[in-house]
């Protein structure tokens, strides 16, 4: 079971959070960018280019049952245009980006937060969404002993929430293993 990249966003979940307004942002990685530092790799583009910082999220799921939130930087350029420049962790041309400047508030030690939610009413799913959500936490707070606590928690849940997982997952959805095919032509 692995995130991947969705191609298609909940709308209607997404105006739920008042995050409707989803940009489609070009990537062109700066020069000795760093995956995940997107914060230093803007500060670092704009040390010698004009612009400003613009906070945000872009987003992976697993399946169709979990969407993740991930706290982003990218650039706005002096026209309003956003550009980012952090190297994508998958091949991308561009972020599925919706600016929301209170992640700038979220910023703990550096780094950025996420959000996970399900996107389906069970127990199993909400309890694993807690646990990503607690592991995030700790992850920003640098926690090594909690996320290890929050890791052995997520593997004894894993079992009931890989069969939960496949029973919401239609042939038509993505694939929860995290390829981004579709579970008819994946894991069947
Ligand atoms: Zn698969």
């Amino acid at each position: 079971m692995n995130y991947h990249i969705p191609t298609k966003l909940p709308k209607s979940f997404l105006d739920k959070l008042n995050l409707g307004l989803v940009l489609q942002v070009p990537i062109e990685p700066i020069e000795l960018g760093k995956q995940i530092y997107c914060l230093d790799n803007v500060k670092s583009y704009l040390t010698y280019n004009p612009g400003s910082i613009k906070y945000g999220w872009i987003f992976s799921a697993l399946g169709s049952v979990v969407i993740k939130l991930h706290g982003h930087v990218v650039v706005k350029d002096e026209s309003g245009a956003f550009l980012c420049v952090t190297p994508p962790e998958a091949p991308l041309d561009y972020h599925n980006f919706v600016p929301d400047d209170s992640v700038g508030d979220l910023v703990v030690n550096r780094r950025l937060p996420t959000r996970a939610f399900a996107l389906v009413d069970n127990k199993v799913v909400r309890q694993m969404v807690e646990l990503e959500n607690k592991s995030d936490q700790a992850r920003l707070n640098g926690d090594k002993f909690g996320l290890d606590k929050v890791y052995l928690e997520k593997k004894r849940l894993g079992a009931e929430f890989l069969g939960t997982v496949k029973k919401y997952t239609g042939r038509n959805d993505p694939c929860y293993c995290g390829s981004g095919k579709k579970n008819k032509q994946c894991c069947q």
